[in-house]
């Protein structure tokens, strides 16, 4: 089977790999579409920053090159022994994130600081493939919820998004503010909307602007380079907001998140800069922000709601990722300009079995409208 096989800094190769063989609980899926995000782009760019090239990684035991891609979903075309609850056709979506379900951490409800979490297309081999194995206990059967396999590659990045909207606790009516419209800024900006959160979108792209406005922003700021967004915010929601999510990672965007929260507010740190971040801790203090941190995704508790969120968009995804790219413009049409910071797009997918661009599908309606009782059961907390 053909897959992108990361060998290091700047070196991916399209490979003939044999196609794997499903263990016991363990699907084999057929994938159609895989999304790419910063992750892979800093790996290809930088790394190998997280992927176990030289040593064998302690809790999924990959030594060596790898298969990227840990946002993808697939057919399921053969299973393991010991798999139950799937059949061969179902179309599901992969967390990628494996925990092992019996650690204190996986018993507490925090399956993602299980004990001897790995993940697929970072720990070990992923979804930039024709084929991939995938943990059963990973996996979401969504074509019953009316998801095609673009938006099944969805799912992941969603459940990104909804995990740190969950950390500010919005409430409807609430104002949110988005700092970076990007491949998990998007996905807030919908999932926050979907909540009844008043959005304020802000970022430096007027196209990424026009996306936010048509994912439920009810308002946008373009930022400027070198210029503080705060006077900006301030204006449009009438004064300091609930909860600011940060979504860019850079000193200067904490920095203005931290002046346009109001006093007890929320600020969710979800993008991750290279280094780290300094902090004015005396106003996190006198004004007792709640600074929180964001990690992954929770499978039990946001995946399921992840998927009815990409289901819920009548008009589908195609303004957020348009076109599926074949394999072999993995690099040119999606890492290289991501690493540049001059994404074409907010999502770039990719199709194992494409030998051209294609358009991405998403234009039809999901069979869910609404959000699912269980998110609605976080608005009422
Ligand atoms: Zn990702
Ligand atoms: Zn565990």
């Amino acid at each position: 089977m053909r897959a992108a096989v990361y060998h290091g800094a700047r070196d991916i190769r399209i490979e003939n790999l044999p196609v794997p063989v499903p263990g016991p609980g363990e699907l084999l899926l057929e994938v159609r579409s895989a999304g790419i995000c910063g992750t892979d782009a800093l790996e290809w760019d930088r790394g190998p920053i997280l992927t176990p090239l030289d040593r064998a990684h302690p809790a999924s035991g990959h030594r060596g090159p790898i298969i990227l891609g840990h946002e993808f979903g697939g057919r399921v075309v053969d299973l393991g022994p010991e798999v139950d609850g799937f059949g061969a056709g179902d179309l599901v979506a992969c967390v990628a994130g494996i925990s092992c379900g019996a650690c204190a951490a996986c018993l507490a409800g925090t399956s993602n600081f299980c004990d001897r979490y790995f993940t697929l297309g970072i720990d070990c081999h992923g979804g930039l493939a024709r084929y991939a194995v995938a943990d059963s206990g990973a996996c979401l059967e969504v074509g019953r919820i009316g998801l095609d396999d673009d938006r099944a590659a969805l799912v992941q990045p969603m459940s990104v998004a909804l995990h740190a909207l969950r950390q500010g606790k919005l409430r409807p009516g609430d104002t949110a503010v988005v700092l970076g419209v990007g491949g998990v800024g998007a996905f807030l900006v919908y999932a926050a909307a979907q909540q009844g959160a008043d959005v304020l979108a802000a970022d430096l792209e007027p196209s990424r602007l026009a996306v936010a406005k048509a994912l439920g922003a009810s308002a946008v700021l373009r930022a400027d380079p070198g210029a503080s967004p705060v006077a900006g915010v301030l204006r449009q929601a009438g004064g300091p907001v609930a909860v600011v999510y940060e979504v860019t990672g850079t000193p200067a965007a904490l920095a203005a998140a931290l002046e346009m929260v109001r006093p007890r507010g929320r600020v969710v740190g979800v993008g991750l800069g290279a280094h780290s971040v300094p902090i004015d801790m005396r106003r996190v203090t006198l004004r007792e922000i709640r600074l929180v941190g964001t990690r992954a995704q929770v499978f039990e508790a946001d995946f399921a709601d992840a998927a009815s969120l990409i289901a819920s968009r009548s008009r589908g995804w195609s303004d957020v990722a348009p076109i599926s790219l074949p394999l072999d413009r993995l690099v040119s049409g999606g890492l290289l300009p991501m690493a540049k910071g001059r994404p074409e797009r907010i999502k770039t997918l990719i199709d194992p079995w494409a030998t051209a661009v294609r358009p991405a599908s998403g234009t039809g309606a999901g069979s869910i409208d609404r959000v699912s009782p269980s998110l609605e059961r976080v608005i009422a907390e």
